[in-house]
């Protein structure tokens, strides 16, 4: 039995996939402790690991302070919550001893703890990796503009950690990626982009997808004979009063039974009536509700995507932010599904669209192949055996 200590920050997008792969972890014998923040204690307790937090409000704070207009200024907000992650986690662990660590690709500074812990190192990555070229590259197209005050930044920041932690923090590749010796991505290298790219230091296990042991507000009988649709925004970027309302009128009153998630940023009051064929939650558990679904209405987000596909659901991915664009790229590549965009979106064209992917099998087959090879990956069982090779080149 090894001690682990598990990183993560606090989003869904970057907690679900883990849950699957602690509980494994705790199943072969591993002892986890687990930093995210609180609202996820719940959800991560019940894997059998022991939680830990740190201060959200002020996580959330510090990482917004950095700006959201640049990339380089989101990477600076990942530097500002060094001072709330690292002297938390370093005090609540004094004195205590751990075998490797487990960190999340972007959120929670685990590069950085691995080397001042000086342990061992795996990431979590739950979007599509970087390579140190694909991730310079992108920075290249994103900097053109940048103001030298936020490059400054970033060189004060860095100058910051080094004083304070004693580590060096070599490019804002490092910050936003947190490399490691080992990385586990929650997808297949068919479906990463330039998935031949990447060394054997990056295991693609498919998507984790485990029961969430939570319980969730919703009567899965209520659509088990239905073949719904499903909509979801996910949980981030999804104030989307506008676009929850041009759903109902384009798919108000038709004969498709209709479950959308509206997240925990709009009440459901504020929508107005609401038509017969519609469910409408703030949340539902997804995994279940994609289990019954004909078609998938999705923002991209990476786990809505990798869910939709393991259950070999067709999607309409109409991006909102982030990494979703290019995810909604490779969708369209594969033919499992269509992009719209979300700033012209009509009731009319949203209608059109439901009806083409309904109708053309060719989407259907393309979502069934990637079914059948997302549900061969492994998943957290890959993951976990991934863990435990890579424990016993390091003698673990
Ligand atoms: N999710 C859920 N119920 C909802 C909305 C979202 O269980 O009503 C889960 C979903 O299954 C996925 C995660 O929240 O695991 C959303 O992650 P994703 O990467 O798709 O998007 P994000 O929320 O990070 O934008």
């Amino acid at each position: 039995m090894a001690r682990v200590l598990f990183i993560n920050g606090g989003s869904e997008g970057h907690i679900n996939p883990t849950i699957g792969v602690v509980q494994e972890l705790v199943s072969r014998g591993e002892e986890v402790v687990y930093f995210c923040i609180e609202a996820f204690r719940e959800r991560i307790e019940k894997t059998g690991a022991s939680v830990r937090t740190f201060d959200d409000q002020k996580f959330i704070k510090a990482f917004i302070s950095g700006g959201r207009d640049y990339l380089l200024e989101r990477i600076n907000g990942l530097l500002l919550t060094t001072d709330i992650v690292i002297p938390s986690v370093l005090e609540q662990i004094k004195g205590e001893r751990f075998d490797y660590i487990i960190h999340d690709s972007m959120f929670g500074c685990g590069r950085l703890l691995a080397q001042i812990l000086k342990l061992p190192a795996i990431s979590s990555c739950t979007s599509f990796a970087q390579t140190e070229a694909s991730f310079d590259k992108m920075m290249e197209q994103f900097s053109i503009k940048v103001p030298a005050e936020i490059v400054d930044k970033f060189h004060s920041l860095t100058v910051m950690v080094k004083e304070q932690y004693d580590v060096e923090i070599r490019s804002p590749y490092e910050v936003f990626c947190n490399p490691a010796p080992l990385t586990i991505v929650y997808t297949t290298r068919e479906f990463q982009p330039f998935g031949e790219a990447f060394d054997q230091t990056y295991k693609f296990v498919g998507p984790s997808i485990s029961t969430r042991l939570t319980q969730e507000n919703f009567e899965l009988t209520a659509i088990q004979e239905k073949s719904p649709i499903y909509i979801s925004l996910g949980t981030v970027f999804n104030q989307a009063i506008d676009f929850y309302k041009l759903c109902f009128e384009a798919l108000g009153n038709t004969d498709h039974t209709i479950v959308m998630s509206i997240g925990n940023k709009t009440q459901i009051s504020d929508l107005g009536e609401i038509p017969t064929n519609f469910i409408v939650k703030n949340y539902v558990p997804q995994t279940d509700v994609l289990k019954y679904t004909k078609l998938f209405i999705t923002h991209g987000g990476m786990n809505s995507t990798n869910e939709g596909l393991y259950y070999g659901v067709p999607l309409i991915v109409i991006p909102q932010s982030a990494d979703q664009p290019i995810i909604a790229g490779q969708v369209v590549n594969i033919g499992a599904g269509i992009k719209l965009q979300m700033q012209s979106l009509t009731a009319n064209q949203l209608r059109e669209a439901v009806d083409h992917v309904l109708d053309l099998s060719s989407f259907n087959k393309a979502s069934a192949q990637i079914r059948e090879s997302f549900q061969r990956s492994g998943g957290y069982h890959q993951a976990v055996d991934e863990i435990f090779a890579f424990k016993s080149q390091h003698d673990i």
